[in-house]
């Protein structure tokens, strides 16, 4: 059976702590799809297009590597394509306690789904979508922060 790793999450925007986290976990599984979560009650910065596209730009060698936009439960996503394996990256222990929560409930929800975290990389730790954003706010240069060849500058503000 093909093994298929969901990797869910807001990539408002995509970080090289996500790029990083979906690299290092491709040979361990035939496929991974990263996973846009859509939620009305939490406004993104990034348009959702512009999210889906720059993480398709990042992944475009990988044909191994999938993305989607989805709504509701990361469960019933994950029985619906078949992804037996959610994949997570963990940062800090307050990724940890936030994560174990998630995983145990997914598992509750879903026995058969395996949650697999990777710790991050070292320069890696203090980066989050949240500090791009702010950079990006305030006129700043967060080109270090995001994959090679994501242009922020681009975004047009819609
Ligand atoms: P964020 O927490 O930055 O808003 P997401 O909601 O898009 O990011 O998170 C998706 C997944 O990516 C989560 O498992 C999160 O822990 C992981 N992740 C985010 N940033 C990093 C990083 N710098 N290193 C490792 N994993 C990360």
């Amino acid at each position: 059976m093909e093994k298929i790793a969901l990797f869910p999450g807001s990539f408002d925007p995509i970080t090289r702590g996500h790029e990083s986290i979906v690299k290092r976990a491709l040979p361990l599984f035939d496929k991974i799809i990263v996973a846009i979560g859509v939620n009305d009650q939490k406004k993104s910065f990034f348009p959702l297009q512009q999210r889906l596209g720059w993480i398709n730009k990042v992944f475009r060698d990988f044909p191994e590597v999938e993305v989607i936009t989805y709504e509701g439960l990361t469960v019933d996503l994950c029985k619906k394509l078949n992804a037996m394996y959610i994949l997570r990256g963990l940062r800090t222990s307050a990724d940890f306690e936030f994560e174990r929560s998630i995983g145990q409930m997914n598992k509750k929800m879903l026995p058969g789904v395996e949650t697999v975290f990777f710790l991050t990389t070292p320069e890696y730790t203090a980066l989050n979508s949240y500090i791009v954003r702010d950079i990006i706010r305030n006129g700043g240069d967060a080109s270090p922060f995001i994959p090679e060849g994501i242009d922020l500058s681009a975004f047009n503000g819609q």
